[in-house]
């Protein structure tokens, strides 16, 4: 027998502000002037659609990123993390370039360094300590839970009156994007940082990619109640290496962009619903396939392509509470990504079919993959069991022992203190 397999529970609001504002006042003596706490996110289908213009579902996590802030009326910034509680690190905004703050303090750095690019000058430098429960580097992004609690800080402290409506934190989104790629170095496609700022409590966020939309035409609110059909959803973060940093996403990007210019569009989307949208799919994904120049270009493309459209027939089995066939959607999203995608390693495969094995309607790889989580969607009360199956798995196998929690789709990021 292994031992028992670990939850981790989300922090109450008390909870994650105590622990985020006690260690603000140790490391600076002084009292922060609020509290605002983001989500981590998972994502239910769509995976590296964003990416490609396409579409794709998160709920927001109950997890989230707490962040105490204070402003200063210099350009200094520091921030601190309850991960390394000793170490302050310090950055200043004047004359700082892309790339130009190392480790983690990048994310949040990155933020207000993007908002003062982006014009709102009256961001300066801020003292900040985050507390966190969301796991890292574990595809439930707690990159964008740390960026995206810092602009709704930095929104609170300056005053920048975007954090009030859903298109005005679209300004929060793109400054959090900017940090992760251009300061932090890290790609990423605006999936996570939509997901933790806009997903509504009950709800999953339908995310249209599609370039020119408005606020209201790019996000739609979808019921999600997983509870309501006797079912929940278990995530489990099989603690395998993932480092998005190290090529991979970005040479899964490339391809994309590759095979977009040799079909003469934009992106993989306007091919996506051409082939989606036509009388026969099959057929019109083949002719499309037919152009490409060799057999790993043609699966990921088809990866994309049949990605893109499951969205939508997610969304409609979810809406009429067919969950059997919400569940072969997810199969067959965890299929594209394992066999034309290659994003998953062996703890993801292994993750996934065990959950399968023990009964799950559906479980697939969440997350941009190389590692990370899987999610299942099991029958309610029965998470804990799976999940110790599948550590169980894990132990056989040699692999790291995982660990798991349990999802409800939440709230976006707000103040809480
Ligand atoms: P994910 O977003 O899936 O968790 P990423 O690699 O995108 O994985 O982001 C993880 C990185 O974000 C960490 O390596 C660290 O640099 C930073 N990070 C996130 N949360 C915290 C935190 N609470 N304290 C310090 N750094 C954090
Ligand atoms: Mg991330």
């Amino acid at each position: 027998m292994t031992e028992p397999i670990e939850f981790i529970d989300p922090l109450s609001d008390e909870e994650g502000a105590d622990q985020a504002a006690d260690l603000f006042r140790s490391a600076y003596g002084q009292e922060p002037q609020g509290v605002w706490a983001s989500p981590g996110r998972v994502n239910l289908i769509g995976e590296h659609t964003d990416y490609n213009a396409g579409l794709c579902l998160p709920i927001a996590l109950p997890h989230r990123t707490f962040v105490a802030i204070r402003p200063r009326a210099d350009t200094t910034v520091r921030v601190v993390s309850t991960l390394s509680p000793d170490s302050v690190t310090t950055a200043d905004l004047d004359g700082l370039q892309a790339r130009g703050v190392k480790g983690w303090a990048a994310y949040p750095v990155g933020v207000a360094w993007a908002l003062r690019k982006a014009g709102y000058s009256q961001v300066t430098g801020f003292d900040a300590a985050f507390a966190s429960c969301v796991p890292l580097g574990s595809g439930l992004s707690s990159s964008a839970a740390m960026t995206c609690s810092t602009a709704l800080g930095l929104d609170g402290v300056f005053g920048l009156g975007k954090g009030d409506s859903d298109e005005g934190r679209l300004a929060l989104i793109d400054a959090a994007i900017d940090s992760e790629n251009n300061m932090a170095g890290a790609s990423t496609g605006g999936l996570d940082q939509s997901a933790s700022l806009r997903c509504r409590e009950g709800h999953a966020l339908l995310l249209d990619f599609r370039p020119g939309l408005t606020a209201q035409q790019s996000a739609h609110q979808e019921a999600c109640d997983f509870s309501k059909y006797g079912l929940e959803l278990l995530v489990l973060d099989t603690q395998a290496q993932h480092a998005l940093n190290d090529g991979q996403y970005l040479s899964r990007r490339q391809a994309c962009e590759n095979a977009a210019r040799l079909l003469g569009v934009d992106n993989l989307r306007e091919v996506a619903d051409e082939v989606n949208e036509s009388a026969d799919p099959a057929s019109a994904l083949e002719e499309v396939l037919a152009k490409l120049p060799d057999d790993v270009t043609r699966r990921r493309v088809r990866h994309v392509i049949t990605e893109i459209g499951r969205v939508p027939q997610f969304v409609d089995a979810f809406a009429r509470g067919d969950m059997e066939q919400a569940g072969r959607l997810m199969d067959a999203s965890g299929d594209s990504l394992r066999y034309d995608y290659e994003v998953t390693v062996p703890e993801l495969d292994t993750a996934v079919e065990v959950a399968r094995s023990c009964g799950a309607l559906g479980a697939r790889m969440t997350g941009g993959g190389f590692g990370g989580s899987i999610i299942a969607l099991v029958k309610e009360g029965t998470g804990r069991q799976v999940a110790q199956k599948i550590a169980d798995a894990f132990a056989q196998k040699g692999f790291h022992a995982p660990r798991a929690l349990s999802a409800v789709a939440s709230a976006s990021g707000h103040r809480v203190r």
